[in-house]
């Protein structure tokens, strides 16, 4: 069963959270013969969302799943104004990233600037240290992108295997899933986030995956799904985490 568990339908606020506008990501979802969706837009969107939206849009698609999930920012020693400010709303599921190092979007190309002042080294243990407190504070249901500090292409000298595995026992330990997230094979680095070793030890170590685009738009849903699922059995995976109402609910994959 294909599932695209992390999609923008808002994209960068490109798109209206409009039922016509959001539509389109399900249509495509559709055409590609996917079996349930994940809306999760960014949490700084928070206020637009119309939960009833998405009500209208099981109706009208009752052949696909319409999940609604959001990618909310980490920021440590921030924890109880997150979960503030996400509390009464209706959430499948949260998934938990990290985008900033400090004040640097490190992320943004805008922004590339900022790696020349890290030792590659190190700044993949702070970004994995980052994860791992995230981790730590339960509040989220599944870890985004997990490698995404790769982005542009700086590598590390260490292996980074082992630089994540303090990271993977955390996130083992909060029972949260990890996303196979084939935008990377889009960026610079042209790699799905997590890279395949890293999605090995994962499995080693029981930690559940599920399946994502990162779509910012409706011809992004559902890109490289397959090569994601693919690699995903070849590591061992046999299943995909889905969520409903905060609970996870594993798939045959
Ligand atoms: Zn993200
Ligand atoms: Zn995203």
């Amino acid at each position: 069963m294909l599932v695209d568990y992390h999609i923008h339908g808002m994209g960068h606020r490109d798109f209206p959270h409009s039922v016509e506008s959001l539509a389109r990501f399900v249509e495509a979802a559709l055409g590609k013969g996917i079996a349930e969706v994940g809306f999760a837009d960014h949490d700084y969107y928070l206020r637009d969302i119309r939960f009833s939206n998405f009500e209208e849009l099981r109706t009208r698609f009752p052949g696909i799943g319409i999940k609604v999930g959001l990618e909310v920012e980490f920021f440590p020693g921030q924890e109880t104004e997150t979960n503030d400010r996400l509390a009464g709303c209706r959430f499948d599921y949260l998934i938990g990233s990290v985008h900033y190092i400090g004040e640097w979007l490190f992320d943004h190309p805008d922004y590339i600037e900022g790696f020349s002042a890290w030792d590659i080294d190190q700044l993949y243990r702070v970004y994995f240290g980052l994860v791992a407190r995230m981790a730590r504070t339960r509040l989220f249901d599944m870890v985004g992108h997990l490698d995404l500090i790769k982005i542009f292409g700086h590598r590390a000298k260490s292996p980074v295997l082992k630089m994540v595995q303090p990271t993977l026992e955390e996130i083992r330990d909060s029972g949260m899933v990890i996303e196979v997230n084939t935008a990377g094979l889009h960026r610079p680095v042209q790699e799905q986030y997590p890279a395949k070793d890293l999605l090995k030890a994962a499995f080693q170590m029981g930690i559940p995956i599920t399946l994502s685009s990162d779509a910012h738009a409706p011809e992004q849903v559902g890109r490289d799904l397959l090569l994601a699922r693919e690699m995903a059995r070849e590591v061992g995976y046999r299943e995909a985490a889905t969520f409903s109402g905060r609970e996870r609910i594993m798939v045959p994959l």
